[in-house]
């Protein structure tokens, strides 16, 4: 299996990393969609959303008490900021090892398009 995330996590690809601990990894996304635009991964390789399951209860916590954590170190807290995993074709989803996108900076559209 070739996954461009698992590269990431397995530092064969170089990224403006932001927070690791045991379960997950945070960086900029390298095509900002707003001043702010982090992803947060699992370190372990899971497709989609709909590959999560009730054994990933804690990775699921994990990654959102990542997403706050950065959100504080950034700045980003206070102002707002949005969180977003795109699911598959219709969600948009285009690497396929589920990331939760942390956007701020700016004030985002709603509903998004
Ligand atoms: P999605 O469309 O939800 O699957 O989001 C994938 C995201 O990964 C996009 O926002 C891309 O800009 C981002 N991305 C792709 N390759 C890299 C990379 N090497 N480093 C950081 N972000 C990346
Ligand atoms: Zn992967």
């Amino acid at each position: 299996m070739d996954c461009l995330f698992c590269r990431i996590v397995n530092q064969q690809i170089p990224t403006k990393l932001i927070f690791e601990d045991e379960f997950v990894l945070a960086f900029h996304d390298i095509n900002p969609q707003a001043p702010v635009h982090v992803l947060i991964i699992p370190k372990r390789h899971i497709a989609t959303l709909n590959d999560l399951s009730l054994a990933d209860l804690e990775l699921g916590g994990r990654m959102l008490i990542a997403a706050r954590t950065v959100a504080a170190q950034l700045g980003i807290a206070a102002d707002g900021y949005r969180t977003v995993m795109n699911c598959n074709g219709h969600g948009g989803q285009t690497v396929f090892h589920i990331h939760l996108h942390i956007l701020g900076g700016r004030v985002l559209n709603w509903p998004p398009g």
